[in-house]
């Protein structure tokens, strides 16, 4: 039985998350106290209770203490059982984090899997669908597996709704290097409204032009959905490169100025444009969980975030796979598997 504390590094949703997979994969039992300790409102939120019954449902699992608020959970794995599984956050949370809490042991399993999920796919401090779709699962599927994403329909802060169907083909992990992003393809910035004027979108891709001032017009575009999908808001700027796309987004909200929104993206995504790295800021912490179950394997990434100390941490209790953080030749960061 493993004890972890859940206001240690990161202290949030995630170590959660995490501890469960881990915990399915490996059949090790644990017990996690001060649940998302390092957040304002500590304790589980609808979403974090989803995932964990996500993971507890596919994992034969058996769960003490699992409900909204509760801040001890003691999680006992069973044995994965793959098949057509239809998971509801019933709010806005994230689909994309439901998926990051079952897609590996998923991965592992006898036979494919089918996941509906329901909440949101646009939402803040989680990866948008585009995310998921373009950035993350085509290296899962260099690795091996194929995995398929639809999106049938947008769920938007704070209403939800959201609907993703996710196709799984398991395949071992195989150990993958991903040191360079290649050669520059295509860059894109859309700006999402439903239910929103569309003066906001034309507002926020004036405003990431600033920035991106060297990408070409006609890479700015708006896409009105229609009202009854939202209300909400996104701008999803992706940078196609050879062997990697980065994603990075806004996600609209009551007050927060359009032009603010897009500035913060656009500058992260200048960020990352100025850097060699493969892998951005959030891409690093996601690909940690399947390099490690592919026991080798390396990356190149920006500046190391908390949630990647903490995700390597947790990552290292659980398998005793650790992972080498250095440096490349031209000077950006390299993670490496070290199994
Ligand atoms: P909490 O509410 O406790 O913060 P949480 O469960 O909502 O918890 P985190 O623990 O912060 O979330 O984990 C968020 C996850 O979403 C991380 O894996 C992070 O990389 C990812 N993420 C956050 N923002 C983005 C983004 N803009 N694009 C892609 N991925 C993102």
């Amino acid at each position: 039985m493993i004890t972890i504390d859940g206001s240690e590094g990161e202290g949030g949703g995630q170590m959660l998350r995490y501890s469960a997979a881990l915990s399915l994969i490996t059949g090790e039992p644990f017990t996690i106290t001060n649940i998302r300790g390092g957040r304002k409102k500590p304790g589980m939120m609808r979403q974090h209770v989803t995932s964990l019954e996500a993971a507890a449902l596919i994992g034969g699992a058996k769960a003490n203490g699992l409900a909204i608020g509760s801040s001890e959970l003691t999680f006992r794995p069973g044995a994965i059982t793959p098949g057509e599984f239809t998971f509801s956050v019933g709010t806005a949370g994230a689909t994309a984090l439901v998926l990051q809490t079952v897609l590996c042991p998923l991965l592992l399993a006898e036979a494919p899997s089918r996941l509906v999920i329901e909440g949101g796919t646009h939402g803040m401090a989680a990866p948008p669908f585009e995310f998921v779709e373009r950035t993350f699962l085509p290296i899962i599927e260099r690795m091996g597996p194929k995995v398929s994403i639809k999106l049938e329909r947008p769920g938007f802060f704070p209403r939800g709704g959201g609907r993703i169907i996710v196709d799984i083909a398991p395949a071992p992990l195989r150990a993958i290097e991903c040191m360079h992003r290649g050669a520059a393809k295509s860059v894109s910035a859309k700006a999402i409204v439903a239910g929103v004027p569309s003066d906001v979108a034309d507002r926020e891709l004036v405003a990431a032009r600033k920035v991106l001032s060297d990408w070409p017009e006609d890479a700015f575009a708006p896409e009105q959905l229609p009202a009854d999908q939202g209300p909400g808001n996104a701008l999803i700027l992706a940078a196609e490169f050879e062997h990697v796309t980065e994603v990075m987004s806004g996600i609209g909200k009551m007050g927060l100025p359009a032009e603010k929104l897009a500035k913060t993206a656009a500058k992260r995504m200048a960020g990352y444009l100025t850097s060699d790295a493969f892998a951005g800021p959030y891409l690093q912490d996601q690909l940690l969980l399947p390099f490690a179950l592919a026991k080798g394997g390396a990356f190149t990434t920006v500046k190391i975030s908390e949630h990647t100390r903490t995700a390597m941490d947790l990552i290292e209790r659980f398998t005793g796979i650790g992972f080498r953080i250095g440096e490349t030749p031209d000077g950006t960061i390299s993670i490496e598997t070290a199994a």
